[in-house]
């Protein structure tokens, strides 16, 4: 592919604030992050923005998304949440849909938020149909279980073979886990360690039951923790104990889970998260911290190691925001769906505004003008068709607020 290049963001790497800079795109990579003017003829200005790596939904089920939420909490684990969604009527209703759909819903909903790599849960036999034709990344090569009780779904295999697996290839183990505050919920870590599931290749997603002693031992064992503040306050109006985990050095990501638990999108979690930090604690969650868990935090948690930071060799999934703040990264946590320049995939323009147009032209990507939330944007694959197609299942103009996107049924 043609080499290209965005010139004069401020560049948060993440570690590092990188004023004026270029960055040049090589054949799906960073070729380049330099304080000099872009060297290629085709290159973009960027004056007004922070350019960052494509963010990492760390939590999510595609194909449960949906809207409302559902549920009527506090619950005491998971289980009985489940119960309610699969009894309400608008479960129902999403029934009548494609999975096909559902996967693009749940993959536009993140592209539009800046997410260029989605950790979505769920049995490979499920989703491995849909991932080729998303218009965003879904984290491919993983070991799972759907959580550690005896109650958990049959997903995966047994834990310790899932477990030798994820070692083996390198991949992520990937697990609900403290969902909930019944006796054998509360005992989920030491029940995980000693199936022998627990170790630095675990992405540890919910925790809510950790206790001081649980997160010594998860820091001891290099684990990682995906934080779902949103899903969590709802369904049981609380949620780990993230102030402790970041103080004790614990790799705390950031994730969503479906929108029928939790928040909007990932823009929305970030918001929300920073303000139950502050409630809860009386602290400031830094907006660098919070940058850090939607980029290099899972990259790391996820084994994926040209991700998640802006620099020469690495992947070129890159999002460039307006900024709007004093500080580039409070500009990042405080953008909205609006304030979502472009977002880039493999090298390759995924989702924009309208003004960036001729960059999927000279490129060759075929894409799809929109309105979003009143703002002329341009998108790749059939967003439209889509929104119709649910439309039509429904029986009614079915709209969705992570999604605000202006069509006709
Ligand atoms: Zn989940």
């Amino acid at each position: 592919m043609k080499e290209w290049g965005i010139q004069g963001a401020l560049v948060l790497t993440p570690e590092e604030e990188l004023k004026g800079s270029s960055v040049e795109i090589k054949d799906a990579k960073i070729d380049r992050v330099s304080r000099e003017k872009s060297r290629c003829a085709l290159t973009i200005d960027a004056q007004d923005a922070v350019l960052t790596p494509g963010l990492i939904n760390s939590h999510d089920h595609l194909l449960g998304t949906y809207f409302p939420k559902v549920g009527n909490g506090p619950y005491e684990n998971w289980l009985p949440w489940d119960n309610d969604l699969k009894s309400a009527p608008v479960y129902e209703e999403r029934q009548q849909i494609e999975n096909r759909d559902l996967y693009l819903l749940g993959a536009y909903r993140n592209l539009v938020s800046a997410v260029t790599t989605v950790s979505d849960h769920i049995p490979h036999f499920v989703s491995e149909p849909y991932y080729d034709m998303l218009p965003m990344k879904a984290i491919r090569h993983y070991a799972l279980a759907h959580s550690i009780a005896s109650f958990a779904l049959a997903w995966g295999g047994e834990i310790d073979a899932e477990y030798q697996k994820a070692l083996k290839e390198d991949i992520p183990f990937i697990t609900h886990i403290g969902e909930g505050f019944d006796a054998e919920t509360r005992q989920d870590l030491k029940t995980l360690d000693r199936k022998g599931g627990l170790g630095d290749h675990s992405v540890l997603v919910h925790c809510i039951a950790f206790q001081d002693e649980d997160i010594k031992i998860i820091k001891q064992k290099g684990a990682s923790v995906v934080w779902c503040a949103d899903s969590n306050v709802f369904m049981f109006n609380t949620t780990a104990q993230v102030k402790k985990m970041l103080d004790a050095g614990v790799n705390v990501c950031i994730g969503t889970d479906s929108p029928m638990s939790g928040g909007e999108n990932l823009l929305y979690e970030l918001k929300f998260d920073r303000t139950y930090f502050k409630k809860t604690y009386g602290k400031d969650l830094p907006d660098e911290t919070i940058v850090r868990m939607v980029t290099a935090n899972p990259a790391r948690a996820f084994h994926m190691k040209k991700s998640g930071h802006v620099k020469s060799g690495f992947v070129a999934d890159l999002a460039l925001f307006r900024h709007t703040r004093k500080n580039p990264y409070d500009s990042v946590v405080s953008a909205g769906l609006r304030d979502v320049l472009l977002v880039v995939i493999d090298g390759k323009p995924a989702y924009g505004d309208a003004r960036y147009a001729h960059l999927f032209d000279a490129l060759k990507v075929p894409y799809q003008r929109i309105v979003l939330d009143g703002e002329e944007k341009v998108v790749i694959g059939d967003l439209l068709g889509m929104l119709r197609r649910i439309s039509k299942a429904v029986h009614f103009k079915k709209e969705f607020p992570f999604l605000p996107v202006e069509f006709q049924v």
